[in-house]
């Protein structure tokens, strides 16, 4: 299950391009471990992101213009987009997508999943529609979903005002939102303060307003907070909204849907920063602010725009979430979850949800909520799901209703982006179309996505399968890596500090790239440093040089294995099938990273260090060494490259497919290395392992002696061994004195120059 990347940036960041990356590599892997991998690419291009896009880029909004119109627009930009990101980022980083699979969220299929899923859940009583305060982002004008708030830290300023009571007497009540006074409809104190006993029950006047309220008890009073007197308005935050539903308060609506004050006298029109700062002059006209002073708190924000939010009442549809918080924590609990500590953030936030999921928004681009309502008798009347996907506010209903009206009012709203995303199991398998392909595939077997979406793609996903299927809808759901710029701040547009993917690619070449997606950790945050990049500039030169010198020597290799193979070629082909091993483990797991750093340490040193070093002599000279020694050395060398090569070719497809063509694929008969095989473990054998890590230890202080004395690598010297390494190093001498330019014999240890 690839993540649809939003179609409407323009750009993708580098933290995409690795994310993305990440993915991509694991279906290679899955790949080549003959897997038959369903990769179906998608693209996001539904909901706000695109709104905001088409108006931003095309300088229009969508209240000046048809709706119709809109829709239009924003399919034309984002197709745009998408075939430039197909092109541009995804084809040029080498993704290997199924392309015929492709899909978007606001393709047809795709709406009629959306709007199938809805109705299904209607009929299962899942879904419905009230008219209650909801968050609302007073910037995009529409509600949101608790899932799309995020705190915003601010200092604000806490007001001390004076209220009169009928009785002439006076109340200090200390609030952060003056602007909502005309919307005072209560006043409470705590039960068991001693000092407001005598209040309850009699009436203060809002100041400037006028409107009398009730002075009331509840429990939920912070006797700490300011006076210990509060105000409830209808809405300054869900506190409010609690006690008035609590109490049956009446409703004052005090704010239009973009944020604007109303039914407030002179104040009306005014924004809400405004209407405080005005309001908070009249009181003090009227002596009533009694002090101001700072406060630091913690206010809920849009997640795209950091408007703070607002509660507004308005008619929205919802789906149950908090009937099933125990059930949520138990199908989550089915999934295994790369790394494991993310189903803890999962769990808090079921555990932490305090509204059912509102899904209808008041945008335009989005699937439209399949619904009309009765001019008449206000009944809702629903679509048959054989006509889906359909938009209301320009089909009718077949029917009359049952009032007999044939006069409609359709619902303008569209869908909260999640409610197509969270479908995108079905969406991808092709649940209505094939249902059969959806059968076999469903629970998919991963799910990779990012951290920050746990609360809603995960969280919204699994809700969906279990309310349709009682189903988990993937086996494995891993977080891939978050990238952050280089001062540790998330990349964003708006923030400017993002680093596009297109411009890299200008810079980079794919495999480098790659190379450092492979070495990032699935689950953690990772700074981006251009200088990182240099790493596997220098591993893909390497790796091109030395194959290059091992292809070399595999020229007249007759593809036939040795009768014996020597020590070293043992400790080498041991060494390997170490790594591939604990690899092949590592990559199971999403731990491309760790793989990555083990590939490329035996890559350095084990193989280029030392192996290559070591076999040379018996490489150049079979005379000498006999042809035996260096058919053992070819035969290893022909299998510890095919097997590097394959072990990189799902993080630098480019180069190792290249090596592989210019000499491997005749030999194994395959047409690409990626469709070949994974390594498998080859040889395990203990003494060479044992016999080789001594050697390459004695090499290593040779090396270190020779650059002391500042003499070539190739210069000879005598060399004595301890005589315990004597029996030890038998089967290794002979590479053991060319590796060294040495004369060796046994007693204690010692280096001498000849
Ligand atoms: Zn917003
Ligand atoms: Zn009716």
């Amino acid at each position: 299950m690839f993540p649809p990347p939003y179609a409407s940036a323009g750009h993708l960041h580098v933290g995409h391009a690795l994310h993305y990356t990440q993915f991509e590599i694991i279906a290679r892997f899955r790949r080549m471990n003959n897997f038959n991998v369903y990769f179906a690419p998608c693209f996001d291009n539904n909901g706000l992101p695109t709104e905001k896009y088409v108006e931003e880029k095309l300088k229009i909004t969508k209240n000046t213009i048809s709706r119709s119109e809109f829709r239009k627009l924003c399919l034309k930009e984002s197709k745009e987009v998408e075939e430039a990101y197909a092109d541009r980022v995804f084809r040029a980083l080498g993704h290997s997508y199924d392309w015929s699979l492709l899909y978007t969220t606001i393709g047809q299929k795709a709406q009629k999943v959306a709007q199938m899923s809805f109705l299904d859940l209607i009929e299962k009583g899942d879904c419905y529609r009230a008219e209650e305060p909801t968050i609302w982002c007073t910037y995009h004008q529409t509600a949101l979903a608790q899932a799309e708030v995020q705190d915003l830290k601010r200092t604000t300023k806490i007001n001390e005002i004076l209220f009169d009571l009928e009785d002439g007497k006076k109340i200090t009540i200390a609030t952060t939102r003056p602007e909502f006074l005309s919307a005072c409809v209560g006043i409470f104190v705590h039960p068991d303060d001693k000092r407001y006993k005598n209040l309850v029950g009699k009436k203060a006047i809002v100041p400037l307003f006028n409107q009398k309220v009730p002075i009331m008890k509840d429990e939920k009073v912070d006797r700490e907070f300011g006076t210990g007197i509060v105000m409830i308005c209808t809405f300054g935050d869900t506190t409010d909204i609690e006690w008035w539903k609590k109490h049956k308060l009446p409703l004052k609506v005090c704010l239009t849907e973009q944020g604007k004050l109303r039914n407030a006298g002179k104040y009306n029109g005014l924004n809400i920063e405004e209407a405080r700062e005005e309001i908070l002059q009249d009181l003090k006209k009227e002596n009533r602010l009694k002090s101001q002073l700072d406060l630091e708190q913690t206010v809920g924000s849009c997640w795209r725009c950091s408007t703070p939010v607002e509660f507004i009442v308005t008619p929205q549809w919802f789906i149950k979430t908090l009937k099933y918080k125990k059930q949520l924590i138990e199908q989550a609990k089915k999934i295994k979850w790369y790394p494991e500590f993310y189903l803890v953030r999962y769990n808090d936030w079921v555990k932490n949800l305090a509204w059912d999921w509102c899904i209808s928004r008041q945008r335009f681009f989005g699937v439209p909520i399949p619904v009309w309502y009765c001019k008449k008798c206000k009944k809702i009347i629903l679509p048959d799901k054989k006509e889906l996907p359909i938009d209301p506010t320009s089909q009718q209903p077949k029917k009359k209703c049952k009032c007999g009206s044939s006069e409609f009012i359709p619902d303008q709203d569209v869908f909260d982006t999640w409610m197509t995303s969270s479908m995108s199991p079905q969406i991808a398998t092709r649940w209505l179309e094939k249902p059969q392909s959806f059968k076999k595939m469903f629970p998919m077997s991963l799910r990779p996505q990012a951290h920050d979406i746990i609360r809603t793609w995960a969280f919204y996903t699994i809700l969906k399968s279990y309310l349709h299927f009682k189903q988990i809808p993937w086996k494995d759901i891993a977080l891939g890596t978050f990238v952050l710029d280089s001062k540790g701040r998330g990349m964003h547009k708006s923030k400017g500090n993002a680093i596009w993917t297109e411009d890299l690619l200008e810079k980079f070449n794919v495999d480098v790239i790659r190379y450092w997606v492979g070495t990032a950790t699935f689950g953690e945050d990772l700074p981006f440093q251009e200088k990182d990049l240099v790493t596997g500039t220098k591993f893909q030169t390497k790796l091109w040089n030395a194959s290059k010198f091992a292809l070399m020597h595999l020229e007249n290799y007759p593809l036939e294995k040795p009768k014996k193979l020597e020590e070293i070629d043992l400790w080498i082909l041991t060494k390997l099938s170490h790594l591939i091993k604990k690899s092949t483990d590592l990559m199971m797991h999403y731990k491309i990273g760790d793989s990555t750093k083990l590939i490329d340490n035996f890559f350095w040193h084990d193989f280029c260090d030392n192996y290559l070093e070591i076999i040379k002599d018996r490489l150049y000279n079979p005379d000498k060494r006999g042809k035996e020694a260096k058919l053992s050395a070819q035969y290893t060398l022909y299998h510890v490259l095919l097997n590097t090569l394959k072990l990189m070719a799902p993080i630098m497809p480019h180069i190792t497919e290249e090596i592989y063509q210019s000499y491997y694929a005749k030999k194994e008969n395959k047409k690409s290395i990626h469709i070949s095989a994974w390594p498998k473990e080859i040889i395990v054998d203990k003494n060479a392992e044992k016999i080789g890590d001594r050697f390459v230890e004695i090499v290593k202080q040779v090396r270190k002696f020779k650059a002391e004395k500042n003499v070539s690598l190739k210069k000879e010297i005598k060399l004595t061994l301890d005589i315990e390494d004597k029996l030890l190093l038998k089967t290794a001498l002979e590479d053991l004195k060319a590796t060294l330019h040495a004369e060796i014999s046994f007693n204690r240890f010692k280096i001498e120059l000849t």
